[in-house]
């Protein structure tokens, strides 16, 4: 009976081992991998910074293995740009170029340093690119629907097209 008693409690002790080895190894190992995310953003954060300096510094004539991603970056920065300037014109407000400010767009000084605000043009350029569109997508639209009316003469309108060429 003790014998048994004897073995019971060996094995409840070796159990014990083994747990207690095995929840070391789980510590031990969340430990690593948490230090290992943490490099892995130290890794991250100067790939980044690199990336933002060769940016910076060669924007405008970059390798030509590498030109593609800038050039992304750089279409990507000037949308940014375009789109910050439409949310300005949407407010009724222009940024004073001197010191940042957002001032109301019928005021001919900035209201915080007395710089003289430059008021934006893209309105102007945007408004004829517009209309080109619209002007386009109506041509065509009206081309198909002259299209439509005469079924049997545009095949005939295309042949003599052909033989024309
Ligand atoms: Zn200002």
């Amino acid at each position: 009976m003790n014998d048994v008693i004897e073995k019971i409690s060996k094995t409840i002790s070796e159990t014990g081992k083994v747990v207690s080895e095995k929840t070391k190894l789980v510590g031990e190992t969340a430990r690593l991998n948490s230090k290992i995310l943490s490099k892995e953003g130290v890794v991250r954060s100067n790939y980044s910074a690199i990336g933002e300096f060769y940016y910076n510094k060669y924007k405008d004539a970059p390798d030509a293995d590498i030109a593609d991603t800038v050039n992304e970056i750089t279409e990507a920065l000037n949308s940014i740009d375009e789109m910050k300037a439409q949310i300005l014109s949407l407010k009724g407000a222009v940024k004073c170029v001197e010191c940042g400010a957002e001032c109301p767009i019928e005021n001919s000084y900035c209201g915080h340093c007395g710089a003289k605000l430059v008021k934006p043009e893209p309105p102007k350029e945007e408004e004829p690119a517009e209309e080109t569109e619209q002007t386009e997508t109506a041509s065509s639209e009206a081309a198909e629907a002259a299209d439509e009316k005469p079924e049997v003469l545009e095949g005939e309108v295309i042949d003599t097209d052909k033989t024309e060429e």
